[in-house]
C-alpha cells in the first residue's frame, strides 16, 4: 500500500512551509484538503499541480473510504487542513484512524501549529500544558467547562474565534479570578502579530477598549492554578502541629 502523509501548512506566513512539506505535496498522487479552493491557492503559490480532493468534517467518515482504496492500491496521499497541523482542532482524525486500522503507513510531516507557536513565545510555564481547543460556543457550556478547569495547575491553552474573544475573557475572569495571568497571542506569524500578557481583569479591559484586538485569529493562554500562599503555609503548619501533638504526652 501507499503512505498517508499528514502535512502541516503555514498559519499565516507562507515562508513557514517546510522543504519537506513542499517535496511531499509535489510527489504524492493526491492531496486530501479541508477546503479545496483555499488549498488550491496555497498549492498555486508554490507551483504545485497535485490534484486536490475534499476531506472535511462532514464527509471524512464516508469519503475516507475512497482515499483508503487509493492508498491500498499503492498510491501515496497527503492530508492537509486550511492552516497549521491537520487534526489539531481540524479534520483528519477519522481518516488517520481508518488508515492505521487498514495497515496503511501514516507519516507526520511536522510544521506550524498555532498552539505551539503561541506557547513557545508567551512566557508562561511550558513544561506541562493542557490544550483545550475551542471552548463551547454557548455561555452555559463554556462556564461549565471553565469550572472544571479552574484548579488545573498546568498552563491552559484555548483557541477562540475573534467574535467570541471578549465573552470568553469575561467568563475566564469570572471563573478563574481577575488576578490570574493570561496571554493573548494574536495573528501569529502575520504582519500584526501581537502578544499581550496581563492579569485576566486587565486583559479583558484592554481587549474591550481596543476593537482591533477583537479581530484576526487568536490563541488564549492562561497560567495554571496555584494554591494561594496562605493555604500552603497553613497546610505545612498543620503538618508540623500534627507531629508536635504526637509528641505531647
Ligand atoms: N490546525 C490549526 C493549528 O495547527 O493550529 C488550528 C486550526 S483551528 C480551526 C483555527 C484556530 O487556530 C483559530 O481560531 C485560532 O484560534 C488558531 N490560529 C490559527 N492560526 C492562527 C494564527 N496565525 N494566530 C493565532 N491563532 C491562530
Amino acid at each position: 500500500p501507499g503512505t498517508l502523509y499528514v502535512v502541516a501548512t503555514p498559519i499565516g506566513n507562507l515562508d513557514d512551509i517546510t522543504a519537506r512539506a513542499l517535496r511531499v505535496l509535489r510527489d504524492v498522487a493526491l492531496i486530501a484538503a479541508e477546503d479545496t479552493r483555499h488549498s488550491a491557492r496555497l498549492l498555486q503559490h508554490f507551483g504545485i499541480a497535485t490534484p486536490l480532493a475534499a476531506c472535511h468534517e462532514h464527509n471524512e467518515r464516508d469519503h475516507g473510504g475512497r482515499f483508503l482504496a487509493r492508498l491500498q492500491a499503492g498510491e501515496d496521499a497527503a492530508l492537509i487542513s486550511d492552516a497549521g497541523t491537520p487534526l489539531i482542532s481540524d479534520p483528519g482524525f477519522h481518516l488517520v484512524r481508518q488508515a492505521r486500522a487498514a495497515g496503511i503507513r501514516v507519516v507526520p510531516v511536522p510544521g506550524p501549529c498555532a498552539l505551539i507557536a503561541a506557547l513557545s513565545a508567551a512566557g508562561l510555564p511550558s513544561d506541562r500544558f493542557v490544550f483545550e481547543g475551542f471552548l463551547p460556543a454557548k455561555a452555559a457550556g463554556r462556564l461549565a467547562r471553565l469550572e472544571q478547569l479552574k484548579e488545573e495547575p498546568r498552563t491552559l491553552i484555548f483557541y477562540e474565534a475573534p467574535h467570541r474573544l471578549l465573552e470568553c475573557l469575561g467568563d475566564l475572569e469570572r471563573t478563574m479570578g481577575v488576578d490570574r495571568l493570561a496571554v493573548l497571542a494574536r495573528e501569529l506569524t502575520k504582519t500584526f502579530e501581537t502578544f499581550r500578557g496581563l492579569p485576566l481583569g486587565e486583559l479583558r479591559a484592554w481587549v474591550a477598549e481596543d476593537s482591533n484586538q477583537q479581530r484576526g485569529e487568536c490563541v488564549l493562554l492562561v497560567a495554571g492554578w496555584q494554591p494561594p500562599p496562605e493555604e500552603a503555609v497553613s497546610a505545612a503548619a498543620l503538618r508540623v502541629l500534627d507531629l508536635l501533638l504526637k509528641e505531647v504526652p
